[in-house]
């Protein structure tokens, strides 16, 4: 486990979701509850571990394993591609997005 160099706080990391949305072009859930849960996980996992591992996932708080599931995480696409958004619900495609539709829980595509 590596330490981060200096913490984050929850607007830090929720400045880090809205950049990563921004910048691929992706909507994030538009349900304000589960947004503020999941910015929390991943800001626990960032003070935790030294990166953002997906809070839905059990990583195993070293880097090097767990770097497939460092947010945005290696599925995210894959996910986004087959169902519309990623595995979490927290990263949805524009369509998806505009479809209103709900997330749904999706089969977990990282090999065991
Ligand atoms: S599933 Fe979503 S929230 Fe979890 S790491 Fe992947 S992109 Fe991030």
């Amino acid at each position: 486990m590596s330490k981060p160099k200096k913490e984050k706080n929850i607007e830090d990391t929720q400045k880090f979701v809205e950049m990563v949305a921004n910048k691929n072009g992706w909507k994030l859930t538009r349900d304000a509850e589960f947004l503020d849960s999941i910015i929390e996980g991943l800001n626990k996992n960032y003070n935790r571990h030294g990166y953002y591992c997906c809070p839905c996932r059990d990583g195993d708080g070293i880097k090097e394993e767990d770097k497939d599931i460092i947010c945005p995480c290696d599925y995210c696409i894959p996910d986004q591609e087959e169902y519309g958004h990623c595995y979490c619900g927290l990263y949805l495609t524009q369509k998806f997005y505009d479809s209103g539709k709900e997330t749904q829980g999706i089969p977990e595509r990282r090999p065991l």
